[in-house]
């Protein structure tokens, strides 16, 4: 469509470059290697790779892919081609390449040098004014000092991600943000989940859910997403997280995550970037109620969280509130019914967590290589998957037959871990570290629930959904007879509909499993959808129906149960002025670069709103 590649000056993208596994330096470097160059010379229909110089490229993607319509697995590569660097350095290779016709769906042309730049650089280009830094007393508009006037005070509610950008939007642009976070600071928050796994004792303010960090934080830390990942505002997070010390491959890495291990470290660094910046955060503070006057929120009424209900508490006055609270908030929802806020039950997904050795999901989808992942060289990672099964799709006459059945939040190489936090109420999700190196295999294995499931609680009005995962969670306590001992059930025996007699595989989940029946834990219908999917499974992954696998009760938290009513663009709620509802537990999220997306842009939104920049970022 541009013409002639050569006559194309600018940047070029290259997709589909495909290197056999067998020749890859492996998943951790995405350098330009001989292979690579290969490929790149191949695409460009070039004779002599070595000729080519390495400087001109630059790797934007590297995936690994070994579906078995492929003769072998092999890493796929998308890489910029500097074309002026490409010129510069070998001008016989500008003339060969200037007689090329573009190999259609290969070569992308793009005529214009991208800027890559993070999110914390590009606000600095909005803080400095003409003497660079911002004043105490003054506002930015657009990148310009405007009159001195008293800054804002805005509370962030909740130090998961959304809350964690938001604040860092707001604070960068001169707002004056108190963060406010009912659990502890990571180092506490550590201790508090070692004593969980260890000891039994749940901190109800801080464990799995609740802490800085929020939900993601004792996660894999995969950073996929359905909003798209070449999005700015996706692009923009990840590139926070590397100058945050997130790991430079996240960029480019095919499917990236974190894994504990990196999330606690660049989280510290978050706290001291927002300390820096001006920020005030309190731990162990939770918000039990809002100050409403007028139809206006002006403030929050606190207490210290480790204390008893009931203790004494605090009154803070704000202009505005970001509620930041995630899924679990329970306590929070019910104190937003109190007050008639805009929310409505949604539709998400339950059910159990499924877990394989690692060994056997590698050999079912490696074959031969898998035999590599098992001496644990680490140049290929660790086998994972990604299963969506649908039923009675279409039929409008029947909405409580939809259903779709899907495997969430995989976690290759992790381990399972309780996410309750309340003892009566059991529900469970995955972790790994960065390394991926436990010998097991967990998913979630689900089904989408929406509000015709949720007609027995109807009474209790848009928190239907909360009672709903509630009564599972209830149920599943009961079943795993008490302690935080999951239920649990070998697959073979959930299909036939029979306690497993015989002694269950071994588990990643530490505190203990018992023989249970699984198969009465969920409502037939959505037993018999769990049931179909895992046989259809089966035939694509022969093997995942096996003795080794087992499945554990009961996964609830998928997604929110409830979404929170906001006006599109300027994310405040519908309900109730002052108040910004944002992220999971808002039901605008559904992980943590969604979530972080979307408390980045109620930041900006809300900047807007308080005159603290115009324009667009
Ligand atoms: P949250 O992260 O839930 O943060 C809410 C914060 O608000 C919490 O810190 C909480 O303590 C605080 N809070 C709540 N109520 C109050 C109150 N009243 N006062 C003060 N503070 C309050 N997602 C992925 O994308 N990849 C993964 O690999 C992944 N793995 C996961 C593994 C586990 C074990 C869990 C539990 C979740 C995982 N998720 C994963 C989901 C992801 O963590 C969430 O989608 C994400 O954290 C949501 O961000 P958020 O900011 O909306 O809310």
């Amino acid at each position: 469509e541009e013409g002639s590649a050569g006559r194309e000056a600018g940047y070029w993208r290259l997709s589909k470059l495909a290197v056999p596994a067998r020749d890859d330096p492996g998943k951790d470097l995405a350098g330009v290697s001989p292979p690579l160059l290969q490929a790149i010379a191949k695409a460009l229909k070039f004779p002599v790779s070595s000729m080519l110089p390495e400087e001109a490229f630059t790797v934007i993607r590297k995936s690994f892919d070994a579906r078995k319509i492929l003769k072998e697995p092999q890493f796929v590569y998308t890489v910029d081609v500097d074309v002026k660097r490409l010129l510069d350095l070998e001008p016989r290779t500008w003339d060969f390449i200037a007689r090329l016709e573009p190999k259609l769906g290969t070569i992308e042309y793009m005529r214009d040098e991208k800027v890559a730049s993070d999110l914390v650089s590009m606000l600095n280009v909005y803080k400095q004014g003409s003497d660079g830094e911002l004043g105490i007393n003054d506002t930015v508009n657009n990148g310009s000092i405007c009159s001195p006037r008293k800054k804002p005070r805005v509370a962030v509610v909740g130090s998961g991600p959304s809350g964690l950008f938001a604040s860092l939007v707001l604070g960068e642009l001169g707002a004056e943000v108190t963060l406010i976070e009912r659990g502890q600071p990571v180092e506490q928050r550590g201790r508090d989940i070692g004593a969980l796994v260890v000891r039994r004792i749940l901190h109800s303010e801080s464990n799995f859910c609740f802490g800085e960090g929020g939900a993601g934080t004792w996660s894999d830390g995969k950073l996929v997403t359905r909003i798209g990942r070449n999005t700015d505002g996706v692009q923009a997070v990840m590139k926070t997280f590397v100058q945050f010390g997130g790991p430079p491959n996240i960029l480019v890495d095919g499917k990236p995550h974190l894994g504990t291990d990196k999330l606690v470290p660049l989280l510290r660094n978050f706290r001291h970037h927002l300390k820096e910046l001006g920020v005030n955060i309190i731990f162990n503070t939770r918000v039990d109620d809002l100050v409403v006057e007028g139809g206006q929120v002006k403030g929050v009424v606190v207490s210290d969280s480790r204390l008893q209900l009931g203790s004494p508490n605090q009154t803070l006055s704000f202009d505005a509130v970001v509620l930041a609270v995630g899924h679990s908030a329970r306590d929070t929802y019910s104190m937003l019914l109190r007050h008639n806020v805009d929310m409505h039950p949604k539709s998400f997904a339950v059910g159990l967590r499924i877990e394989h050795p690692q060994e056997l999901i590698n050999d079912i989808q490696y074959s031969e290589l898998a035999a590599e992942v098992h001496k644990g060289r680490g140049r290929i990672p660790v086998a994972d998957y990604k299963i969506v099964k649908s039923f009675g799709e279409g039929d409008a006459e029947l909405p409580e037959q939809n259903r779709s059945c899907y495997s969430f939040c995989m976690c290759p190489g992790g381990q399972v871990v309780l996410t309750s936090t309340n003892p009566s109420e059991l529900c469970i999700n995955g972790m790994s570290f960065s390394r991926r190196a436990s010998k097991w295999a967990n998913s979630a294995f689900v089904a989408t629930v929406s509000s015709h499931d949720f007609r027995p609680f109807e009474s209790h009005g848009s928190l239907a959904g909360v009672e709903f995962q509630r009564e599972f969670e209830r149920r599943a306590a009961t079943m795993g007879g008490g302690n935080f001992v999951v239920p649990a059930q070998c697959v073979t025996d959930f299909l036939s509909n029979r306690l497993s007699v015989t002694t269950l595989p071994p588990s990643s989940y530490r505190l203990g499993v018992r023989p249970s029946k699984l198969h009465e834990l969920f409502p037939s219908h959505i037993t018999e959808v769990l049931q179909q999917s895992i046989i259809m499974i089966e035939e694509e992954m022969p093997g995942f129906v096996s003795s080794e696998a087992l499945l554990h009760g009961v996964e609830t938290r998928t997604s929110s149960p409830l979404q929170i009513s906001r006006n599109t663009g300027t994310y405040e709620s519908t309900s109730l002025q002052g108040l910004y509802p944002i992220g999971e537990g808002a039901g605008y999220a559904g992980g943590i670069l969604s979530a972080s997306v979307d408390g980045m842009y109620c930041g900006f939104a809300l900047a807007k709103q308080l005159s603290l920049f115009h324009g667009d970022i």
